[in-house]
């Protein structure tokens, strides 16, 4: 059994890695990044809360994977290509074991994406994980909110609803089998972020943000940015056979307003249909449309058969009355 480490030891052992893009990176009093020219720094931080984004006893190497994958997420709804993170981590011991799950798999991800831990924060107290990760991105091919436009066609990548299924099973909400459940647990605990997606949805694409508080809630944020509405056929979202087993009605509360899916949702000119498939192809990501922006503020939520949907499907809110 190791024994606990000391603060500049703990970084030294499970955090300081060579990180080749960068000037200088974990052990001074700064990282320091080469401007890149010709390309802007796309730049997002999350903060990871136990208790409120994750179980207390969590297992430590999906809780690492989980906590820079939700940040990559973001890049990826930008279109910036990973390059650089920080780590900011409250922590209430160090345990060795813990903290070798925890940072083989956060950098197994780290290293899987091109991206570099350059620098971070280490202190004692209740578990938090605060990241921040830095992209880059060409002007103009930034995938930004503000970017939809009526006679867009709406996509979604991936099988939403997945991870609002493994939470209901977690909660005791319904039950799923052994099998379903083996198959949509990992959507919770270890999501991918959409990385090479929203590459190669640059210059394809107009807007695009990734779902992590419910799909509609999300959308609402893009058509509101972009002062337009959108009309979505409720119905043609792919769903995972797990998702696909259960009744109609919680089938699309999970894909609607279930959150933590971390798939990309994103507007394109109706006639790149074929770039948006061979787009999806290159990143091999399954990707659907789901219905259409249009001029006229609001959602419009539709079944198979056209019919309006009038049921409300409210996105997660950390602040909001419950
Ligand atoms: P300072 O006193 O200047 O804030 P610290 O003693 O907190 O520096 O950290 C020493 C070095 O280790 C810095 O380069 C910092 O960025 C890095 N660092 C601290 N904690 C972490 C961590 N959890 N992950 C990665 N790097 C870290
Ligand atoms: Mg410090």
């Amino acid at each position: 059994m190791p024994t606990p480490p000391g603060e500049f030891e703990l970084i030294a052992r499970y955090f300081r890695r060579p990180a080749p893009h960068a000037v200088l990176g974990i052990g001074d009093d700064c990282a320091l990044l080469a401007c890149e020219p010709g390309l802007q720094w796309a730049v997002s931080t999350d903060m990871l809360v136990e208790g409120r984004h994750f179980l207390a006893g969590a297992e430590p190497r999906q809780l690492g994977h989980k906590a820079l994958a939700v940040n990559l997420s973001d890049l990826a709804a930008m279109g910036a290509q990973p390059r650089a993170f920080t780590l900011a981590l409250a922590l209430p011991t160090a345990d060795p074991q813990w903290l070798q799950a925890f940072s083989s798999g956060m950098l197994a991800l780290a290293d899987a994406s091109g991206i570099e831990l350059v620098g971070g924060d280490t202190t004692r107290g209740p578990l938090n994980l605060c990241l921040t990760v830095l992209g880059l991105v060409p002007p103009e091919l930034a995938l930004r909110r503000d970017a939809a436009r009526a006679g867009d066609a709406l996509w979604v990548s991936g099988t939403p609803g997945d991870a609002r299924l493994a939470l209901g099973h977690l909660r005791g909400e319904w039950q799923l089998s052994p099998a379903q459940a083996q198959v949509v647990l990992p959507r919770l605990h270890a999501p991918q972020p959409r990385v090479g997606l929203g590459l190669a949805l640059r210059g394809v694409a107009h807007a695009a943000i990734d779902i992590s508080d419910g799909l509609l809630g999300d959308l609402g944020h893009v058509l509101r940015a972009s002062g337009v509405g959108a009309v979505v056929d409720a119905d043609s979202i792919p769903a995972s056979p797990a998702l696909a087993a259960v009744a109609t009605a919680r089938r699309r509360a999970c894909q609607l307003a279930g959150g933590d899916d971390y798939e990309l949702l994103f507007t394109a000119p109706a006639h790149r249909h074929a770039k948006i498939l061979q787009a999806a192809e290159r990143a091999r990501v399954p990707v659907a449309r789901i219905g259409s922006i249009v001029a006229e503020p609001g959602l419009q939520l539709r079944d198979s058969a056209g019919r309006s949907i009038a049921e409300h499907y409210p996105s997660f809110d950390h602040f909001a009355a419950s």
